[in-house]
């Protein structure tokens, strides 16, 4: 009796189940052309390559951009229109995908097959299996030459206003200052207090003209980077010091694991200082009150690392790839009603790039964050 359900239910079920398969695969097959044609047809160049970056597919726009064909890319390398970034980009670049397994998201200067430059923005993933392996890495990249033209454009317009504006709040400053000092003849109490706002609120815009003009010198790569050797230990004293307000104001602890004979930096210690008051000034904008924050300073066998912990907000993991974008603030940050630009961490990248340095980070949600400075061999020498 078995038998024959069983045979009458293969009977019944057998045409219908074969059409349903048939149809779910040329379904699938309509799909997957449909999603071929998409990307063919997208405007970002998109490739997919093998662990080691060797091209396996590419698509239309890839051959538009970079002007190699598809035969000339597959098997290739991207350094085929790459290798115009110093060596710390593709560094961070590798070790973002294949040590950390994140997207990497940033902006790169390739060169086209007829020579030509161009900037791109790029989203490079890798692909894992469910063992946590990478198969495969899928880069989308979008020629944004010509934004990035108007976007310099806006820079110097800025850095031009800036620098225009110095010279006359200079002057309205130094005016108030004498008028408020009697310097030119007798002045009312009630006069002299009105004075004072003046020139107190003239040195709050001077000091944001300044800083406009640092951050449009650092964003068209004229920031002058000097050479101004200092010992480790006396920029992160005077980083420290130079916030004390902050610190006093969320009476933030701050523990300094550092011995007193770190090594010379060989660089711009102002630039140093600027990188580290910045992360610093981070952590105790997003740490609660009373919180410790804590500076490390190891040295290791090629490299010396500086990591500055807090025990803060955290960034959220869907918004930790986009952290050093221009502008960009993680959706937390909006909960606590802090005030902030967007800006600050990614003119830190930026000039640690410009330093040599490299930058990186681990953070947990409503945990904590640890910013993590490497500095090369060749930029520090031993203390004393
Ligand atoms: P801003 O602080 O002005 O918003 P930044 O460029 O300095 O801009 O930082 C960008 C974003 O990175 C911040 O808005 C915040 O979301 C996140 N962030 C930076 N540092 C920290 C930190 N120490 N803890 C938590 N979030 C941070």
């Amino acid at each position: 009796m078995k038998n024959v359900n069983f045979k009458q239910e293969l009977v019944n079920i057998s045409p219908l189940s074969f059409k349903g398969v048939f149809g779910e695969l040329e379904y699938l097959d309509g799909n997957l052309k449909l999603l071929r044609s998409v990307i063919d047809g997208s405007f970002s160049h998109i490739i997919i390559t093998d662990i080691d970056g060797h091209i396996l597919y590419a698509n239309k726009s890839s051959e538009e951009i970079t002007g190699f064909s598809k035969e000339e890319m597959i098997g290739k390398t991207p350094a085929l229109w790459g290798k115009q970034m110093p060596n710390a980009f593709y560094e961070n670049f590798w070790n973002t995908i294949k040590r950390d397994k994140k997207d990497f998201i940033g902006n790169i200067v390739n060169q086209r097959k007829n020579g030509e430059l161009y900037e791109a923005e790029i989203k490079v993933s890798p692909m894992l299996d469910n063992n946590g392996n990478i198969t495969f890495i899928v880069a989308l990249e979008k020629d944004i030459t010509k934004e990035a033209k108007i976007d310099r454009e806006k820079t110097e317009f800025i850095a031009l206003a800036a620098h225009e504006l110095r010279t006359p709040l200079t002057t309205i400053s130094l005016t108030a200052e004498m008028l408020y000092r009697g310097i030119v003849g007798d002045i009312s109490k009630e006069n002299k207090k009105y004075l004072k706002t003046i020139h107190d609120e003239v040195k709050g815009m001077a000091l944001m003209i300044e800083k406009f003009l640092d951050f449009s010198q650092v964003e068209m790569g004229k920031f002058h980077i000097s050479n101004e050797p200092a010992k480790l230990f006396d920029i992160l004293e005077k980083s420290v010091s130079d916030i004390q307000t902050q610190i006093k104001i969320k009476k933030i602890i701050i523990e300094k694991s550092y011995k007193k004979n770190l090594p010379i930096l060989n660089t711009d210690k102002k630039v140093v200082q600027m990188i580290i008051e910045n992360l610093l000034l981070n952590a105790i904008k997003y740490s609660p009150n009373n919180n410790l924050i804590s500076i490390t300073v190891e040295e290791g066998e090629n490299n010396l690392y500086i990591r500055i912990k807090d025990n803060g907000i955290g960034i959220p993991e869907k918004d930790q790839s986009k952290i050093f974008t221009k502008m960009f603030r993680a959706e937390n940050v909006f909960k606590i009603k802090s005030e902030g630009s967007g800006l600050g961490l990614y003119f830190v990248k930026n000039l640690v790039e410009q330093l040599g340095f490299t930058i990186s980070f681990i953070s947990k949600e409503n945990i904590g964050t640890t910013f993590l400075i490497t500095i090369p061999n060749n930029i520090y020498s031993s203390g004393f």
